[in-house]
């Protein structure tokens, strides 16, 4: 239940008031510290787990587990907007750095902190109301999201893969996967969010309703302007399905290059694929390349947008394509794998297809991944955009990457926690996005974030950064929210 603006915000305020006091001392002693953080608990209706206390040592990991050495002052689970804005307030009194997590998935640590990590994972509620609208609490996951909206009416929003990814951080990012052809991004079906600034308020943006700061959080929203505690989307009908894998030897894999994008440039929006070339997670056997996807209809009508895929040059040496209900279509691309990892990624963004040199450059990279025993598992992932995603401006929201013709993902998944292991893995996705440059545009996906891009402001945000500053300077002048590539308030 949402209780912000109620009668209770105004006591919570009062009970801060005192901690205030207190800290524009600063936090001189432990015990202050401690004191401080006990007038938050009292504020708060969600637990506020410390260092040593039950909970604590559960609630600060992220999913990716390379940041699992970022120890936060604290860990507050908030139940609600008005808890949220309680954190805000007493953070802003208090001075103390905020991190906002959702998922955990950050490839760059982002939404780690040593200072109050704010974790939504209990804002879980999904409810599908009139219209079609689903109001989405910013702490659920893809599949909680996708099986709760299936089992309310067989509807869905355009997301991705991977069932433990957070809604909100992939939302404000904007968000593909395999129906973003046909139905966007999921920034592109968002309808309002609600958003506790740093002034405390909470505020329900829209078209209508503060609609720049609303421009900025589909596309810019993760970490940058407010913690987001609700996310209101319009949800499609969704019933059968078909999914499909085509898989080439490794030999082929240049040619298999070629022919899925030359396939993926006229192919009908209905139709989402990736293309992935990847070296296997333990050593021994040759590098893969695989066409994933799914066709929105049926599997007659699927084989039919299929065929130049299936009889082109070179052929595919297995296919598979399966007539599936869209609920098993998401479990089936989950994979059945969400245990945490080590993950590092960055990006490409292509807007021509790769030539000769680029496709070889491709191959090569992960022929050099297969090459070092510390790299196993990973790759190159070509993501096809187009379709309704293009059809959106460059500047109608903060996401610009409008004209991508595909991106190329950078993947590295490990569970070991050897330094020398991560060096490697860093070492390779320097070495890609290098190699690849000549290829692509200058510009990233910022949900893939990756802190080794010289120039990331540009990369992910092109001609809207300004926009994106302007707003950021009015909603956040003192710059309250920020992390390692935040908005700045100034260029
Ligand atoms: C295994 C895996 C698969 C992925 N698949 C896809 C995919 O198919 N498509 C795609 O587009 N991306 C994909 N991603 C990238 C993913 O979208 C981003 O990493 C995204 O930021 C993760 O969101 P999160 O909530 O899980 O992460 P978090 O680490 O919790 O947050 C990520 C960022 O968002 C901010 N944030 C989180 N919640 C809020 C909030 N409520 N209010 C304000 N800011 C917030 C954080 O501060 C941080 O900056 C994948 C990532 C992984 C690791």
């Amino acid at each position: 239940m949402e209780r912000f603006g109620r009668r209770d915000l105004v006591v919570r305020g009062g009970r801060l008031a005192g901690a205030a006091a207190a800290l524009a001392l600063g936090f001189a002693s432990e015990a202050r510290a401690a004191n401080a953080l006990d007038q938050l608990d009292a504020a708060l209706r969600g637990p506020l787990l410390r260092p040593g206390r039950a909970g604590y040592a559960h609630a600060r990991k992220p999913w990716n587990a390379r940041f699992d050495d970022v120890l936060p002052r604290a860990v507050a689970q908030p139940l609600d907007t008005a808890d949220v804005q309680a954190i805000v307030r007493w953070a802003a009194a208090h001075d103390v750095r905020l991190g906002i997590r959702s998922g955990g998935h950050s490839y760059a640590g982002l939404s780690s902190t040593t200072g109050l990590l704010v974790d939504l994972s209990r804002l879980t509620s999904v409810a599908l109301g009139p219209g079609g609208r689903a109001v989405v609490g910013a702490g659920a996951t893809l599949g909680h999201v996708y099986s709760k909206l299936w089992a309310a009416g067989h509807r869905t929003i355009p997301a991705g893969s991977c069932p433990t990814v957070g809604v909100a951080g992939l939302t404000l990012g904007g968000g593909h996967g395999f129906l973003a052809r046909q139905l966007g991004l999921a920034c592109d079906s968002l309808r309002a969010v609600r958003i506790v600034t740093a002034d405390g308020h909470a505020h329900d943006v829209s078209a209508t309703s503060r609609p720049g700061l609303f421009w900025a959080l589909r596309g810019a929203g993760a970490g940058s302007f407010g913690i987001v505690t609700r996310l209101t989307f319009a949800t499609r009908k969704v019933g059968t399905v078909t999914t499909f894998a085509f898989r080439w030897p490794w030999a082929a894999a240049a040619d298999a290059i070629a022919a899925w994008q030359a396939f993926m440039a006229t192919a009908p929006d209905e139709l989402s694929s990736s293309l992935a070339l990847r070296v296997p997670s333990t050593p021994g056997g040759t590098p893969t390349v695989v066409a994933n996807g799914m066709f929105l209809g049926s599997k007659p009508a699927a084989l039919a947008a299929l065929t130049g895929l299936a009889n082109g040059d070179p052929r595919p040496s297995a296919t598979s394509v399966v007539k599936r209900t869209y609920a098993q279509a998401t479990s089936y691309f989950a994979g059945g794998e969400s245990a945490r990892r080590r993950i590092a990624g960055s990006s490409r963004v292509a807007r021509s297809p790769l030539g000769p040199k680029g496709r070889d450059a491709v191959v090569d990279l992960v022929e050099q991944r297969d090459a070092d025993p510390r790299l196993r598992g990973g790759g190159v992932v070509l993501f096809a955009f187009g379709g309704a995603v293009g059809r959106v401006p460059r500047k109608a929201t903060a996401y610009v990457h409008r004209d991508a013709r595909f991106s190329l993902e950078l993947v590295g998944l490990w569970t070991s926690p050897s330094p020398a292991i991560e060096t490697a893995h860093f070492a390779w996705i320097r070495q890609a996005r290098h190699a690849l440059a000549p290829f692509a545009s200058g510009e990233a996906l910022q949900n893939y974030a990756d802190r080794g891009i010289v120039g990331w402001k540009r990369a992910y945000y092109a001609e809207n950064l300004e926009r994106l500053v302007s707003v950021k300077h009015a909603v956040d002048p003192h710059d309250r929210f920020r992390h390692a590539q935040s908005i700045p308030t100034a260029l």
